[in-house]
C-alpha cells in the first residue's frame, strides 16, 4: 500500500479515487495450487490453459448423412453416388473414397481420407447400393464439415490467466482434456459484525437489541466473489475484545472485513484498537450510503483491512465499489470497474453535487428494448427490503444534482440469484 493512502488526511475522496487506492492494498495475487476439473467452479485461472490438441481432433460430419470427395473437375456434383461403407460416431476409415464413393456418416464421426463435404440424409433417396442426391445443385463443396482444430488449435491459448471458470469455461477445459488446472488460492476472508447491541438471529432479542444481518449479507457477497469464509462472529463493543480478534484474524485471514462502530464520534476505542493491530486510515469518501469506512494493513504479513459502515444496506454498497476490486486483485483478476448499463429514469432522483449516490432500482426493458429504471422506494441505508427489491444500484455521480424524469442515468446491475 502506498504511504499516500495512509496521507489522504480530511480531503473527500471522489469513489473512483478511493476504488484505485483501496485496490493498492493488494500487492499481489495469492499463490497458485493445482485443482482436479471437478472442484475447479468460481475459481481464477493462473496460468494460461493452452490446447494440447486440435479441438476438433478430426475433421468431422456436421450432420447424419453421407461424406463424399468432391470431384475436382466438377462444378456441380453428379446425382448417383456408390455407398461402399459406414463411419458411426467413435469409429474412423483409412481407406480412401474412390471415384463415385461415398460412406454413410453419422454426426461427429471423422471423415475419411479425401472426403471433403457431407449431405444430409433428409436430401437423400435410398436405393439397393446407392444414394441418389435430390437437388445436387444446391450441394456446396466443403458443406456440413467441420474442420479439425476450427474450435481451437493445438498450441492456442484456450483461456488466458486470470479467467474465472464458470459453467462454460469448466466445459471448454474438460474438451481440452486437461483434467486439472492451476489456479489461485481461494481468498481466506475473516469477517465479523461489531456492536454492544448486535445479536445473532436465533437469540432472543434484547430490548434495545438488533439482529446481525451484516455477517450473512458479507458471507453471500464472499461466496459470489470465489472466497473462503472465516465468520468470526460478533465482537462487543470493547477494545480489548477487538484487538483479540483483529489480531487473531490478521494471523490466519487473506482479508479482515469488519462492520459497524467505525463512525465519527464512536467511542475512541474502536480506533485505538484497530490502531494498536496495524496501521490504519479512516476515510471520508464522497459517497450516499457508505460512510465512514476504515481501511489499511493489520499484523507483521500486512493484511488489507476493510472497516465498512453498519447499516447494512451501505455495507452492500461499499463491498460491491471497494471490497470486490480486492477480492480480484487477491484472485489475480483484472481489476475493472463495475459493470454498468445506461437506463431511462421513470422517476425524479435525488442526490447531491460533489457525492455519488447509490439508490436501489429496479431496470427493465421496454417494449422496444430501451433500458428504464424506477427506485424501489425509501432508500434509508438501514431498508435491507429496498435491497431486496432491488436488481440494480442507480448510480449518480459527483455531477450529478439528482435526475429528471426521461434522462439517463447509469446502473450498475445487481447480479441476484434467479
Ligand atoms: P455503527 O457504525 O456501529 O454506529 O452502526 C450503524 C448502524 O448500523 C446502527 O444502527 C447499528 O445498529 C447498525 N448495525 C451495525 N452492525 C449491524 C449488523 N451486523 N447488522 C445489522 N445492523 C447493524
Ligand atoms: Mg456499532
Amino acid at each position: 500500500m502506498t504511504l499516500s493512502c495512509f496521507d489522504l488526511g480530511e480531503r473527500m475522496l471522489p469513489v473512483a479515487e478511493a476504488r484505485t487506492r483501496l485496490a493498492g492494498l493488494v500487492e499481489a495475487p495469492l499463490s497458485a495450487e493445482r485443482v482436479a476439473l471437478g472442484e475447479l467452479h468460481g475459481r481464477v485461472l493462473a496460468e494460461d490453459a493452452v490446447s494440447p490438441i486440435d479441438v476438433p481432433q478430426n475433421t468431422n460430419a456436421a450432420m447424419d448423412g453421407i461424406a463424399l470427395a468432391w470431384p475436382a473437375t466438377h462444378v456441380e456434383i453428379p446425382g448417383e453416388w456408390r455407398v461402399v461403407g459406414e463411419v458411426l460416431a467413435g469409429q474412423r476409415r483409412d481407406e480412401a473414397l474412390g471415384a463415385g464413393e461415398c460412406v454413410r456418416i453419422t454426426t461427429g464421426a471423422p471423415l475419411p481420407p479425401g472426403a471433403d463435404t457431407v449431405i444430409m440424409l433428409e436430401q437423400l433417396e435410398e436405393r439397393a447400393e446407392t444414394v441418389v442426391v435430390n437437388h445436387p445443385e444446391r450441394v456446396r463443396p466443403g458443406q456440413n464439415v467441420r474442420q479439425a482444430g476450427e474450435d481451437i488449435p493445438e498450441g492456442q491459448t484456450a483461456l488466458p490467466a486470470g479467467t474465472r471458470l464458470g459453467a462454460a469455461e469448466l466445459g471448454l477445459l474438460a474438451s481440452l482434456g486437461l483434467a486439472r488446472a492451476s489456479v489461485h488460492r481461494r481468498p481466506r476472508v475473516a469477517i465479523f459484525s461489531t456492536g454492544d447491541e448486535v445479536t445473532a438471529p436465533g437469540e432472543p432479542l434484547p430490548p434495545a437489541g438488533i439482529h446481525d444481518a451484516n455477517r450473512y449479507t458479507l458471507a453471500g457477497l464472499l461466496t459470489e466473489q470465489g472466497a473462503e469464509l472465516m465468520d468470526l462472529g460478533i465482537l462487543p463493543d470493547d477494545r480489548e475484545a477487538m484487538i483479540d480478534a483483529l489480531s487473531d484474524a490478521a494471523g490466519r485471514a487473506d482479508m479482515v472485513i469488519t462492520s459497524g462502530g467505525v463512525s465519527v464520534g464512536h467511542a475512541d476505542f474502536t480506533r485505538a484498537a484497530l490502531e494498536a493491530v496495524g496501521r490504519l486510515a479512516f476515510w471520508r469518501i464522497a459517497i450516499r450510503p457508505g460512510r465512514p469506512l476504515a481501511c489499511g494493513l493489520l499484523g507483521e504479513h500486512k493484511v488489507p483491512f476493510l472497516g465498512l459502515p453498519g447499516n447494512p444496506v451501505a455495507v452492500m454498497v461499499t463491498f460491491l465499489q471497494f471490497v470486490v476490486p480486492l477480492l480480484s486483485k487477491l484472485q489475480g483478476r483484472p481489476v475493472r470497474e463495475p459493470g454498468r448499463l445506461t437506463a431511462i429514469t421513470d422517476e425524479a432522483l435525488k442526490s447531491r453535487l460533489d457525492r455519488t449516490d447509490y439508490l436501489r432500482g429496479c431496470y427493465y426493458a421496454d417494449t422496444d428494448g430501451r433500458l428504464h429504471v424506477c427506485s424501489t422506494g425509501a432508500q434509508g441505508s438501514g431498508i435491507l427490503s429496498s435491497m431486496v427489491a432491488a436488481n440494480c444500484l442507480i448510480e449518480l455521480t459527483d455531477d450529478r444534482e439528482g435526475a429528471a424524469p426521461g434522462e439517463t442515468v447509469s446502473i450498475q446491475p445487481l447480479h441476484r440469484l434467479p
